[in-house]
Parts: structure tokens; sequence; C-alpha cells
């Protein structure tokens, strides 16, 4: 894995294989997979295998892995078949309900989103 690693980070250990996850698309910076708890039919996690704590720090610090990141977005959605619509969320901080701070775009389809997201 190139860049940055957390030895505690639950994500880090998926994107190396320590955790199993359900795996369904790998570039060579980036994996997506199930999210354990889908809040919608389709629900991927979108990750770097870089460890980043969130989209800014991403951005800011490895911006052709935030390309990658959004092009693996966009494969994904297609592969799973979401022409209809997808949401593309990055809870970022406590606030905003981030849980894991390991950068993750969630990936959400397969039915009629609401707006405003609560
Ligand atoms: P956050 O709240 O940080 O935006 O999102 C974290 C997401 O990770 C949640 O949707 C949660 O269900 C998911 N998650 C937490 N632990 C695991 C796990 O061990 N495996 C998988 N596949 N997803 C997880």
């Amino acid at each position: 894995m190139t860049g940055e690693r957390d030895a505690d980070c639950l994500f880090c250990k998926i994107a190396t294989g320590e955790i199993p996850g359900d795996v369904v698309h790998e570039t060579e910076s980036t994996l997506a997979f199930r999210d354990i708890e889908p809040q919608a039919p389709t629900h991927i996690l979108v990750i770097p295998r870089s460890h980043q704590p969130n989209v800014a720090t991403l951005a800011a610090k490895e911006p052709e892995t935030a390309l990658a990141l959004l092009d693996a977005v966009a494969a994904v959605a297609e592969q799973e078949g979401l022409e209809a619509g997808y949401r593309v969320v990055f809870n970022t901080g406590a606030q905003a309900h981030q849980s894991v701070f390991h950068v993750h775009a969630h990936l959400l389809g397969g039915r009629t989103m609401g707006w405003p997201p609560g």
C-alpha cells in the first residue's frame, strides 16, 4: 500500500485485507466495499488506500488520490447500475456524524432520496 497508514484504523485494516470487506471494486489507490449497515438498497463505501482523516486533508495532501477516489465512485455507480441517480456523501467531522476517521465516500442508490438530508 502506498501513502499513509494508521495501525489502529478500521478502514486501513480493510484496505490491507486484515479485516474482511465485501469488496466490489479496487484500483491501485482506492477500494470500494459494501457498508455493513446499508442505508439504501445500494450502499457502498469508497476509500483511498492511503490514510487521510477526511476529504479536506485528502484534497490538500493527495490531490491525485482525491481525483482517483471520484473516478472510482463513478465507476462503481456504473458497475452497480445506478443510472437512475445516486447520492455521494462525505460526512466530515463529528457534527456531521463522521464515525470512521479515514475518508470515505458513501455511495447510496437504488431508491428515491429525500431532500434535505437529515
Ligand atoms: P461515517 O459515519 O463515518 O460517515 O460512516 C462510517 C460507515 O462505516 C457507516 O455507514 C458504518 O455502517 C460503516 N462501517 C462501520 N464499521 C464497518 C465495518 O466493519 N465494515 C463495513 N463494511 N462498514 C462499516
